[in-house]
């Protein structure tokens, strides 16, 4: 069968995760929570199960989560999503931005996707005929070179895809990066797929820029979240799309032919779930101990880092202790010394290779302890 992805093989995800339990490795590779979710979430889920809540939800999700949802955004970033028409519910966030794309490439169209990018975005982008047009951000800062933006942008440019925090560097957006992407996509028919999976996993205090806070980017953007990252419940797969309603009328047209709905009980527990904030008011606290944590593991390491700004990923360099390829320490680590980490290359088109790896630290904390002393005795 001529393939239709012919640059693609098997996610490094699985490829790693795969390798890690087949050596019995600490698996800091692919992204999930080494605990477990609430039970108080569990219990909600059977409750659910046991009142017969069991077949096909709403196409556009249940309305209790959609209305959850729709209250949520408009407390924390002072934005109304309308939950009839505005808001979806998803196979986890991969099928929002499968579904978002789709919406919007048509065959020749251009797509401007910063790398290392999140490997699911472009293989959404080929497989809709779209071109994905690169710009290269990297270590140790991956800010964005607005100047190189602009140049790359074309008549044929379409979409914009952007993630923030930013998997895999941690990278969180600013105020200015808001102001300079509106700048250029006002008065253009471009549109935005926010991936904003990591919304409330920041640190040191700082802020999530949803994309919708700026008016000129809301009216055109397609936001993407994902109670897996939320609620530690990555195998659940629930994720969500929010935009206006010209741009959800397309989305679901997609959707409603992907999936058509998603699992009825979760999306119940899910709505009474999200009605406590502190329920992920907690995350950034929760999280930046872990980061420190493993962080204070590599201090005397010869990695070198810059903490992650949100996400539950790090990136670290290793260009101090060898010039192997990221992809080979990777599967040498993880058979070696038992740990398991993602060579940031894959990330790139051209599998840029500058020597960082990638780190998951949502661990409980004796396992990063135990990773961050195997890795010091490189
Ligand atoms: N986007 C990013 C940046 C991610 O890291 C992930 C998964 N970790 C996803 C999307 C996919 O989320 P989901 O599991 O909800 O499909
Ligand atoms: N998003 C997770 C990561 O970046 C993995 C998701 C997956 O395995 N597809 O590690």
């Amino acid at each position: 069968l001529p393939s239709k992805l012919p640059n693609v093989g098997t996610t490094i995800f699985t490829v790693m995760s795969k390798l890690a339990a087949e050596v019995g490795a600490i698996n800091l590779s692919q992204g999930f929570p080494g605990f477990d979710c609430s039970p108080e979430l569990v219990s909600l889920v059977e409750h659910y199960l046991r009142r017969g809540f069991n077949q096909y939800a709403p196409m556009t999700g249940v309305p209790t989560l959609r209305e959850a949802l729709a209250q949520k955004t408009s407390d924390l970033y002072n934005v109304a999503y309308h939950p009839d028409t505005e808001v979806t519910i998803t196979s986890g966030a991969t099928e929002a931005i499968f579904a978002a794309v789709t919406a919007v490439i048509r065959p020749g169209d251009e797509v401007l996707v910063f790398e290392p990018a999140y490997d699911s975005y472009v293989p959404a982008i080929e497989l809709n005929g779209g071109i994905p047009v690169y710009v290269t951000l990297t270590p140790p800062d991956y800010s964005i070179d607005w100047k190189t933006v602009r140049e790359k942008i074309t008549d044929k440019t379409r979409l914009i895809l952007i993630n923030t925090p930013h998997n895999p560097t941690g990278r969180v957006w600013t105020v200015d990066d808001l102001v300079q992407l509106a700048n250029i996509v006002r008065d253009r028919d471009i549109w935005i797929v926010s991936d904003e999976v990591y919304e409330h996993i920041l640190f040191d205090n700082r802020t999530h820029h949803s994309l919708m806070t700026h008016p000129v980017l809301q009216e055109r953007t397609f936001i993407v979240g994902s109670f897996g990252k939320t609620f530690h419940i990555t195998g659940w797969k629930i994720g969500y799309c929010l935009a206006p309603a010209e741009l959800t009328r397309e989305f679901r047209k997609i959707h409603q032919y992907l999936t058509f709905s998603t699992v009825t009980p979760i999306q119940y527990a899910l709505a009474d779930y999200l009605a406590q904030p502190a329920h992920y008011q907690e995350l950034p606290t929760f999280y930046q101990r872990k980061r420190n944590l493993f962080l204070d593991g590599l201090r005397n390491s010869r990695f070198e880092f810059k903490p992650a700004e949100g996400s539950f990923f790090q990136t670290v360099s290793y260009a101090a202790i060898t010039d192997e390829p990221d992809y080979d320490l990777a599967i040498r680590l993880t058979k070696e010394i038992n740990v398991a980490s993602i060579p940031v290359s894959v990330f790139y088109n051209q599998k840029n290779d500058y020597k960082i790896l990638r780190f998951c630290f949502a661990k409980d904390d004796a396992t990063l302890q135990k990773a961050a002393e195997r890795l010091s005795r490189l």
